[in-house]
């Protein structure tokens, strides 16, 4: 029985996480292109193409998928016999100096988003440790390791609650997914957890979203079990929704639904359901003594011939010139290119520009939001070459509050970001005859290449959460909220909803 090293543990840790930040797993690439195939639905078909063309770009240009490479979740199976070699460190020790080494690798560097004291002083660890680690004891003398980079837009709509034993699990399911809106980046999975209790429901909920994508393959063989026939249900019924990728509206909303369970208390049915996003990332390997692991790239031609192309019917807009006039002939669901300047601006940043108005003082010297637009994004840092790293849309909702702010305080006449709109936002984007544009989430490295000049205006200190200045070209977006307060978000999945309902059920 080989001893295993420390530092064989902590470079495949590391190897791990810089591998899933560029490489999707082919079972996802697979059922996403079979999404796009079979998708109608125009807006969804061409936010498919560009996730998965991002996916090729990353793949090649070995960058971040998304710009949120996630919070490290390693899953450790330890054999009961595993016997270690010189290790001066703990497991626990070993797998953050894996993540640390990761997220700091300077051919590659990911974004740090986890935050020490998250309940008050929410202070960035700067290499995204610590990891959130779960472990199993297990017979034998290897350790299985299980590494995923979760973002921050899926893990928000995780949902837990204790059904009667007499509910209804399905129907649970699809009265929560409509309420968890496109922040999650849909088409992706949905893992669940049944039984056990409240912390083991989620847990398996989690973990079942580490398994391959086979949806397809059951649905061909047929189901085996009951656990098996409830899969199919969710998995139709959630489509059936007409939510669609990035709740466009369209056939896809979820590639495969994972469900593992535990026996339970008989009074109890605990349920936890936790989604993963178009930036689905997990790897997994095992160590025997023999070595650190490498994990195999996959081949060109994993990835299917889609290469992602504005339509020729996109609008180009001059946002150095836009007025409110042209704003509001702008139609829910109509696809812009811009081009010129934007500032950039998330929570942190929010949050700041609301103190400093509150307070009287004023925006810093050069930040001047009148008639111009604000990109949600927290940028991954440049490499060499590079104008900016991976800069997709963060989720909208969160600037909800500010938005009645912004538009009346600052002059700003619009906004890009992802998903849907609250009812707050949507009512102040009508009230000022302002905009909302959405860009496709999970598509950062595809949108970074429109980003032709970056510098920071404000607020340097928050890092990716500062304000910058890019001047874009034909960069995509989708007009998702008018000056009239429609919402694509609305109107899209509804369609869909019942065209879906009118498509004959052919038996296999
Ligand atoms: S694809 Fe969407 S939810 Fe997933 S990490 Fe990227 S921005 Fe977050």
């Amino acid at each position: 029985m080989a001893a295993i090293k420390q530092d064989d543990l902590i470079e495949s840790v590391a190897d791990a996480f810089q591998y899933i930040s560029y490489y999707h797993p082919k079972d996802y690439i697979d059922a996403l292109a079979l999404a796009y195939e079979r998708e109608e639905s125009s807006a969804a078909k061409d936010a498919i193409a560009q996730i998965l063309t991002n996916s090729k770009m990353s793949a090649q240009g070995r960058r971040p998928m998304c710009q949120d490479t996630g919070l490290a979740v390693v899953f450790v199976k330890l054999g009961m016999e595993v016997k270690w070699s010189g290790a001066t460190m703990t497991v626990d020790e070993m797998i953050h100096e894996g993540v640390r080494r990761a997220y700091t690798h300077p051919d590659n560097k990911l974004r740090a988003s986890v935050v020490k004291d998250p309940a008050n002083r929410r202070v960035n660890s700067r290499d995204n440790t610590p990891a959130v680690i779960h472990y199993e004891v297990v017979a034998g003398s290897d350790i299985e390791i299980t590494v995923a980079a979760k973002g921050g837009g899926s893990e928000n709509k995780a949902k837990f609650t204790t059904l009667m034993p007499s509910d209804s699990l399905a129907d649970w399911i699809v009265d929560v997914v409509p309420a968890m809106g496109a922040g999650w980046c849909p088409p992706g999975m949905l893992g669940i957890g049944v039984g056990g209790t409240a912390e083991k429901a989620m847990l398996m909920a989690k973990e079942s979203l580490m398994e391959s994508i086979d949806m397809q393959a059951l649905k061909s063989r047929g189901p085996q079990s009951r656990l098996e026939e409830l899969r199919i249900e969710i998995y139709d019924r959630v489509n059936a929704l007409g939510i669609g990728a990035q709740g466009l509206g369209g056939l896809t909303t979820v590639l495969d639904v994972k469900i593992r369970d535990y026996p339970t208390h008989a009074a109890s049915l605990p349920v936890a359901v936790i989604p993963n996003c178009a930036a689905t990332r997990h790897a997994h390997f095992t160590l025997d003594g023999s070595g650190p692991v490498a994990l195999v790239p996959p081949s060109p031609d994993d990835y299917p011939p889609v290469q992602w192309r504005a339509s020729e019917d996109a609008k180009r807009v001059n946002l150095d010139a836009v007025t409110p006039e042209e704003i509001s002939s702008w139609k829910p669901g109509e696809t812009l290119l811009l081009n010129g300047k934007l500032l950039t601006g998330r929570d942190a940043a929010h949050k700041r520009i609301k103190d400093l108005l509150d307070s009287g003082k004023g925006l810093p010297e050069g930040v001047d939001f009148k008639g111009r637009f604000i990109y949600y994004v927290g940028p991954v840092d440049p490499i060499d070459g590079e104008v900016v790293g991976p800069a997709g849309p963060t989720t909208s909702t969160r600037m909800d509050k500010f938005t009645d702010m912004m538009l009346s305080k600052t002059g700003l006449l619009g906004m890009v970001g992802k998903a849907e709109r609250g009812p707050t936002a949507i009512e102040a984007i009508k009230k000022h005859k302002a905009v909302y544009l959405m860009a496709v989430g999970g598509a950062a490295y595809l949108v970074s290449k429109a980003i032709k000049s970056s510098r920071v205006v404000a607020f340097e200190e928050l890092g990716m959460e500062a304000i910058y200045e890019f001047e874009v070209q034909d960069m995509p977006v989708t007009v998702a909220v008018d000056s009239s307060g429609e919402s694509v978000h609305k109107t899209g999945p509804k369609l869909w909803k019942s065209k879906i309902a009118q498509i004959p059920v052919v038996s296999a």
